[in-house]
């Protein structure tokens, strides 16, 4: 089954203790899409400005990535500066230009209208409420959104959440969102507002799924070297996402392993720039990854004697 999702197409500039990136290819629509790839077929809608290369989306559209609902408009391409220091849980964007994305009225082409996996990537929710309006009934529709919308679109985000089935937000977010310190409360605080499942990232320290009264949690892979946390969370979608996609299956046990699809291709996008790693993993690395996640939480329970 397919993925549609919407987002930004982006050129990052990034800073991290490691290193500098200019104008990379990046943006939510971009990391999940690449990330999602590799496990579902994945319809893309965004907007690109006339600046942006082209050429560099090739590589996911030799990955199946059905680039249709790509619009170029005149003008500049959505443009994010963020850096990291020591702690790189936490982004510090220094800079967002929304360029073409201000005036853009997302098109979803009629074929990918009946997607049945649906994702709102993190995009203004404004629009991520438009494209809710262009879709027919899903199986089932996540979004995504950031600091930067929950202060200056909140009353949009609590009108948004009423129609999506589950939200995937870091800590900070959550907080930031619900006003609740503490992280079982703040999913409840939206689970009460219209969707029925939460995804609370952590970034090192993992990621938590809350449905109902179930609470399934996941680390993060220890990565010995991490690089560029930048799309981390968009790929951990990408990941749940595809993999929901690819077995068509809504069950719990199944959600517990899209958790953790998730967190292997978050893995990946953080070990090296923009989307890179993500081109070059093949499925054996992502079966490696995952079976190294299962010997992570793996052990034995004895009662003593
Ligand atoms: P994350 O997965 O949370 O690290 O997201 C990183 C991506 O989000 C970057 O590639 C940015 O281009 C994109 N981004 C940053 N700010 C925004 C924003 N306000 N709206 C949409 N996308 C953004």
């Amino acid at each position: 089954m397919s993925v549609l999702v919407v987002g930004s197409v982006a050129l990052d500039s990034v800073e991290t203790p490691f290193g500098k990136a200019d104008a990379v290819i990046g943006g939510s629509g971009t990391f999940f899409s690449a990330s999602a790839s590799h496990l579902a077929p994945v319809q893309l809608v965004g907007v690109v400005g006339d600046d942006y290369p082209l050429a560099q989306l090739d590589a996911l559209k030799q990955r199946g990535v059905d680039m249709a609902g790509l619009e170029q408009a005149k003008g500049e391409s959505f443009r994010w500066r963020g850096r990291y220091r020591h702690d790189l849980n936490s982004a510090e964007t220094l800079e967002t230009r929304l360029g073409v994305f201000s005036h853009f009225s997302p098109k979803i082409p009629a074929q990918f209208r009946s997607a049945p996996f649906v994702f709102l990537a993190n995009i203004d929710p404004r629009l991520q409420l438009d494209v809710l309006r262009q879709v027919q009934r899903p199986k089932l529709v996540a979004c995504d959104t950031m600091n930067f919308w929950i202060e200056s679109r909140r009353p949009d985000i609590v009108e948004l959440i009423k129609h999506v089935d589950l939200i995937t937000l870091n800590d900070g977010e959550a907080r930031q969102l619900t006003d609740c310190a503490n992280l079982v409360k703040a999913a409840r605080w939206i689970m009460e507002r219209g969707p029925k499942m939460v995804i609370i990232k952590k970034g090192e320290h993992g990621a938590f799924l809350f449905k109902g009264r179930s609470i399934f949690f996941a680390p993060a892979y220890p990565l010995e070297e991490v690089f560029d946390p930048t799309g981390a969370g968009d790929s951990f979608a990408g990941g749940f996402m595809g993999y929901l996609a690819r077995t068509g299956d809504l069950s719990d046990a199944n959600l517990r392993r899209a958790v953790v699809y998730g967190s292997a291709m978050g893995s990946f996008a953080v070990e090296k720039f923009s989307v890179q790693r993500l081109l070059e993993i093949t499925p054996a690395d992502i079966a490696t990854r995952v079976a190294e996640f299962r010997q992570l939480v793996a052990f034995e329970e004895e009662l003593p004697a």
